[in-house]
């Protein structure tokens, strides 16, 4: 049974206008209601996200507290490193979701990370948690994706942890 539910951000919430600005997000029409919906239902909500720009410095000041704090979601984890770091927490590598599963106590079955690249899938099995692919669009999934589930909009997510 799922409790923690893990967001991607940048094309999952939404779609960034240009990749390395981070406040060019524009969130898809049924972000914020699956989020509010899914917290009335209990489960708790974390985004999981890479920003490079942070390291890059194009994130101008980014305030993402202020943008997570909207949305409702209960915490937040980022890497701020860029590719070549070689930091722990640049998923696909584990280390954002070790940081949550540490700081909350974290049943690892009971986690679900959401994303819409087979690096947040890949994240999610190398930190041992379920993973949902996000087709939106009408994006076709990777081939040999090794999603344990395929959503084409964040909405099938209600019916998904339903079952
Ligand atoms: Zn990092």
């Amino acid at each position: 049974m799922i409790r923690n539910v893990f967001f991607d951000r940048d094309g999952t919430l939404g779609e960034l206008g240009d990749i390395r600005y981070p406040q060019t997000i524009k969130f898809f029409a049924d972000a914020q209601e699956v989020l509010t919906r899914l917290k009335s239902r209990g489960y708790r909500i974390f985004i999981a996200t890479n920003q490079s720009c942070i390291a890059r410095g194009t994130d101008g000041g980014y305030d993402y507290a202020k943008e997570f704090k909207a949305l409702g979601v209960d915490d937040w984890f980022i890497c701020p490193h860029d590719k070549n770091d070689n930091c722990s927490c640049r998923k696909p590598k584990p280390g954002l979701l070790e940081q949550a599963v540490q700081k909350y106590k974290l049943k690892r079955e009971e986690c679900l990370m959401v994303g819409d690249r087979e690096t947040d899938v890949e994240c999610a099995r190398n930190a041992g948690i379920h993973s949902a692919l996000l087709c939106a669009s009408g994006r076709a999934p990777q081939e040999g994706t090794k999603a344990e589930h395929i959503i084409y909009s964040l909405h099938d997510l209600l019916s998904l942890l339903d079952k």
